[in-house]
């Protein structure tokens, strides 16, 4: 991977990055095409990302995490794509939607009691979408109601990244119908607790191996203390972290991006057609030129997006400009990548055509790309709007 963008990036940044990269290469890269067949994150990974900090990136140091910045979690998850973006969104959920949730909106007591835990052996997941409920999110039908000093759960949960290795969920669910979307609360449950089922694990067409299952809940009670931030304000919650997770999603596309075509880009200097290596092909170059601009194009807007949010700057219009670009750059770097190996990039035996099938999944969570379009035009409109 080389990065000719001018990024700014720190020299310890560099070198984060580029340490995950190498062990992303060495450790998971010969486990991927497995991993993707089976469907399932080899488990033997995940000691490794603990003992590498990665489940732990912005946990502040006295809770034993890295106390790195929110760039630093986008920079591992651009390196990790690279290689697999199944572990790249695993490692994204845990970082940009659970543990930012915990440490942005956990009282003291829950932050004492999960972040520790979620630094050194826990996986988590975020649990929003239900089965009627995906864009139109606060549609959503769990419920939770006080029963004997606890909260009780009940309601499904569909799409829930991690669920196979997570111990901790962050669960939205409706307290009081009546009041609408301020009624939803996000309820801490951990894996175990009575009443609590995970269930049927998806087959998909891309990412494979990142589990993503339906949950139930039936009667599931939990403490009354397992409250996330303040009742009725889940919607707000919701709302803020996943502003910060789609810059992690451009992230993870990012790095998909980047892996189809540092691997396009060795093949066509290698491969000969009509006496000389592909790559030598006016036709060829222009088609790479423009990957690797689009590829530029994307970085630069990711990584603009991740330093707004790092400085405590309005960043909600550039992180839906982050993922929805990403996404449209992975998918087509791929797609070509796929085509400049030709037949061989068809197959299995070469990474691309996994490239291409995870690529399709950036345009899907985390807001749709018309929901990212939403958000901007609704931005853009606020910008413009007619003073009367
Ligand atoms: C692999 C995977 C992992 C996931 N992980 C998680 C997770 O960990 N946690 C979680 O909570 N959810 C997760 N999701 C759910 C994901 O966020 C939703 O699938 C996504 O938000 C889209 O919702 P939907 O599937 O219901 O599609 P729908 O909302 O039904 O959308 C279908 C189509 O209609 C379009 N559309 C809908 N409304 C409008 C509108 N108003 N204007 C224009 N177009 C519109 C959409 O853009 C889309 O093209 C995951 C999903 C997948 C596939």
């Amino acid at each position: 991977m080389t990065i000719s963008a001018l990024t700014e990036l720190t020299e310890d940044e560099q070198f984060f990055q580029q340490t995950v990269a190498g062990y992303a290469r060495e450790k998971i890269g010969p486990l991927v095409h497995r991993m993707d067949q089976e469907a399932a994150i080899d488990p033997s990974l995940l000691p490794g990302l603990f003992e590498m900090g990665l489940m732990g990136i912005e946990i502040p140091e006295q809770f034993g995490g890295a106390g790195a910045t929110f760039m630093s979690s986008i920079l591992a998850i651009e390196a990790l794509a690279t290689v697999d973006p199944s572990v790249s969104v695993l490692v994204d959920v845990q970082n940009t939607l659970v543990i930012n949730a915990l440490i942005n909106f956990g009282s003291d007591a829950i932050r004492e009691k999960y972040l520790p835990r979620m630094a050194r052996e826990w996986v988590g997941s975020y649990c929003l979408s239900e089965s009627g409920s995906g864009s139109d999110a606060f549609a959503l039908k769990a419920r939770a109601e006080k029963r004997d000093g606890q909260w009780v759960i009940n309601g499904e949960k569909l799409w829930i990244t991690n669920g196979n290795e997570s111990n901790l969920f962050i669960v939205f669910a409706n307290i009081d119908f009546e009041l609408g979307y301020k009624g939803i609360t996000a309820f801490l449950v951990e894996r175990g607790t009575p009443g609590f089922t995970i269930g049927k694990k998806e087959d998909k067409l891309g990412i494979r191996a990142s589990s993503t299952c339906t949950l139930s809940f039936e009667d599931c009670a939990i403490p009354e203390d397992n409250v996330l931030g303040e009742i009725g304000k889940g919607y707000k919650i919701a709302i803020e972290t996943l502003n910060e997770g789609r810059i992690g999603i451009g992230a993870q596309m990012l790095g998909l991006a980047q892996g189809a075509f540092d691997y396009a880009m060795g093949y066509v200097q290698e491969r000969e057609q009509f006496g000389k290596p592909i790559g030598q092909f006016q036709g060829v170059q222009f088609q790479y030129a423009r990957m690797a601009m689009d590829i530029e194009a994307a970085r630069l807007l990711v990584y603009n997006a991740a330093r707004l949010k790092d400085e405590g700057k309005p960043f909600v219009k550039q992180a839906a400009f982050a993922k929805l670009y990403a996404s449209e750059v992975a998918e087509r770097t791929a797609s070509m990548a796929v085509e400049l190996c030709g037949g061989v990039g068809f197959t299995k035996e070469y990474p691309l055509e996994k490239f291409f099938r995870d690529s399709k999944i950036g345009k899907i969570y985390e807001g749709t790309s018309n929901m990212q379009l939403q958000t901007i035009a609704k931005l853009l409109l606020s910008e413009y709007g007619r003073k009367r």
